[in-house]
């Protein structure tokens, strides 16, 4: 079904077993997990898929060897379990990540776990070589043990190496550090193509799973929730017995508009930006570098495709609406990555992206952001506590890292609330174009041989939409080769068919969601003005805008790149 006849029926049926509210990773993950047990579930984002959170993460598919300090044993033997099934499930998305963190102290830190035990931590200090070791022995401990039960799920040990060694092998490195560190993560190169591919999985896995992007939820009491169609305006009463509230940040925002008051949310903002510039994309390498200032704080420079991706903050904020990255925060980044590469000049004029964004963390009455838990959880209100004749279950915390695992403790309790038995589990199931994605390259390279030859389609072309849509390059491959296809003026690595089939079958209405979510056109510093009206042309052909909607469009990504991503053309 298409969105209008998604809202027809429901028109016609109000009832479902479930509804999602928030479409973000956790929502949609939790969304995957039903719908492939056959529940009828409806997910409804106020916005795009993944435009919250989910959409300012660092982009990593990590571990988090920095909670091991808080004691969270659990949650990072948990997360280096998902990062290795997300490199199995999704190997076209998340790729290995050698991280690297430059350490310029031998013994600082050493108190901070005990301390933080005992409560008598105010804020953490900078970590030396030897809490590092102990820590990444930790991590590694936790990747052998996974290595055992899954001898496909492997990344190399952590290795030390010395300054010399350090400083032969990252000649722009600040002699200043005492040895370097590497370990490995993930790489999640392109998250929000990850979110859209587990909701095109799920719908295609069960008729009656359905996901609508700009249905934003605006109320509710007794047995009905409210419903408006963002594109239409249009209201719709929805009647389900179970609603899981996954609005991430905005979690306590949402519950108030069904009549429940709630302070399950103390979010934190963290913002990145976006460099361009050779010298340090080369200087980095193809490695992560991870380290802390002076006060603990965590920064990262990230290879991301041929940019540097660097973060982030941790500072509480009460609205996530007002979320910005501002210019202090991108001059601290510029001074930070400048503490690890000194000789490398960067100004501002680098900056082709920013981006912020609010943790979904737990309310919590720590002294220091650092030290909130990272962890997941599921907070029920039912019964007298509410007005609403069906429980909410609301959605705190996680991470990218595990949402498989999270939406599959939230999908078992669903499943026992409605009485029905788990039929599929996600642990090894590839995620959209990971199905069938050739991880060898001599197998890649005869996949796009055969491709060429039947699509008329070039190699080099098959081989950039294998890199962006895995194995699905196939579909669009076929569906290139249906009509004169040609490549944009103004973007000559996109064909106009690409285009529209993402448009067709993506769920994409706004010129900004093809370039900030399902490509990584903006993030990259790649848009120009000439590309915004060239795509506002293509898009008008395909969803049937005049000229007014499309100059509005043209208009409202104009303000989206300036306002939330300091990008003014
Ligand atoms: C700066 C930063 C860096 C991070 N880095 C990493 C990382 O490297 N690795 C990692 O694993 N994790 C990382 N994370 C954590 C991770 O991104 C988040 O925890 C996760 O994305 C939260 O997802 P969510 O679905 O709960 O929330 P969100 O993604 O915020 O989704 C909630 C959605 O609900 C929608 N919504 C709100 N109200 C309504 C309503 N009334 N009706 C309909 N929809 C509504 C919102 O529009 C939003 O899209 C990072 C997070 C941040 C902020």
């Amino acid at each position: 079904m298409n969105r209008s006849e998604v809202f027809a029926s429901l028109k016609e049926n109000p009832e479902v077993s479930v509804l999602i509210i928030g479409g973000g990773i956790n929502g949609i993950g939790t969304f995957r997990d039903l719908a492939l047990n056959g529940v009828d579930v409806l997910l409804v984002e106020r916005a795009d898929f993944c435009s919250g959170a989910s959409s300012a993460s660092s982009h990593m598919a990590h571990g988090g060897i920095r909670y091991l300090e808080n004691g969270e044993f659990r949650l990072v033997r948990e997360a280096v379990q998902e990062r290795n099934r997300l490199l199995q499930n999704a190997p076209h998305i998340v790729k290995p990540l050698p991280t690297t963190i430059p350490i310029f102290k031998q013994f600082s830190g050493l108190l901070n776990a005990p301390l933080k035990f005992l409560g008598m931590l105010d804020k953490p200090s900078e970590r030396g070589s030897l809490v590092i070791k102990i820590g990444l022995l930790l991590y590694d401990a936790y990747s052998r043990a996974q290595r055992r039960e899954d001898a496909q799920a492997v990344v190399p040990k952590h290795q030390f190496l010395s300054r010399s060694k350090s400083l032969a092998k990252w000649s722009h490195l600040n002699p200043e550090i005492v040895n370097t560190a590497t370990y490995y993560d993930g790489a999640i190169l392109r998250p929000e193509r990850l979110a859209i591919e587990l909701i095109l999985d799920a719908e295609a896995a069960n008729p009656n799973a359905h996901a609508l992007n700009y249905a934003n939820m605006v109320g509710g009491s007794e047995d009905t929730i409210i419903l408006r169609d963002e594109l239409t305006d249009e209201a719709y009463d929805i009647r389900p017995k179970l609603v899981i509230n996954a609005a991430g940040p905005w979690i306590d925002f949402a519950n108030r508009k069904l009549g429940v008051s709630t302070r399950f949310i103390g979010g934190t903002k963290g913002s990145h930006i976006v460099l361009k510039h050779e010298e340090l994309r080369k200087a980095i390498g193809e490695h992560e570098f991870y380290f802390e200032n002076s006060d603990g704080r965590l920064v990262l420079l990230y290879p991301l495709f041929d940019r540097v991706l660097v973060g982030t903050t941790d500072v509480a904020m009460e609205n996530p609406d007002e979320a910005r990255c501002t210019d202090d925060e991108a001059d601290y980044f510029l001074d930070m990555t400048q503490r690890i590469f000194p000789d490398i000049k960067l100004s501002r004029e680098n900056i082709v992206f920013r981006y912020s964004g609010v943790r979904p963390l737990p309310h919590s009455s720590a002294s220091s952001t650092s030290q909130i838990s990272r962890d997941h959880s599921i907070e029920v209100v039912s019964g007298a506590w509410t007005n609403l004749t069906f429980p909410v279950f609301s959605l705190v915390g996680g991470k990218w890292t595990s949402f498989r695992a999270f939406s599959e403790q939230v999908a078992n309790k669903v499943l026992a609330y409605l009485k029905l038995p788990r039929q599929k589990d996600t642990r090894a199931l590839p995620i959209g174009g990971g199905r069938g994605y050739p991880r060898d390259p001599t197998d890649l390279k005869r996949q796009i041989e055969s491709l060429s030859a039947w699509t008329g389609v070039t190699r080099e072309r098959l081989k950039a939409l294998f890199e962006r849509y895995g194995s699905r390059a196939e579909a669009i491959a076929t569906y290139m080769n249906g009509g004169t296809d040609f490549f944009l003026k103004s973007m000559p690595d996109y064909s106009r068919r690409e285009i529209i089939f993402l448009v067709q079958h993506e769920k994409i209405f706004h010129l900004d969601d093809f370039i900030l979510r399902r490509s990584m056109l903006a993030m990259l510093g790649l848009v120009t003005r000439e590309m915004i009206d060239e795509l506002a042309g293509v898009f008008s052909n395909t969803l049937g805008w005049d000229a007014e909607q499309s100059a509005a469009e043209v208009a409202r990504t104009l303000f989206i790149l300036e306002d939330r991503h300091g990008v003014r053309l």
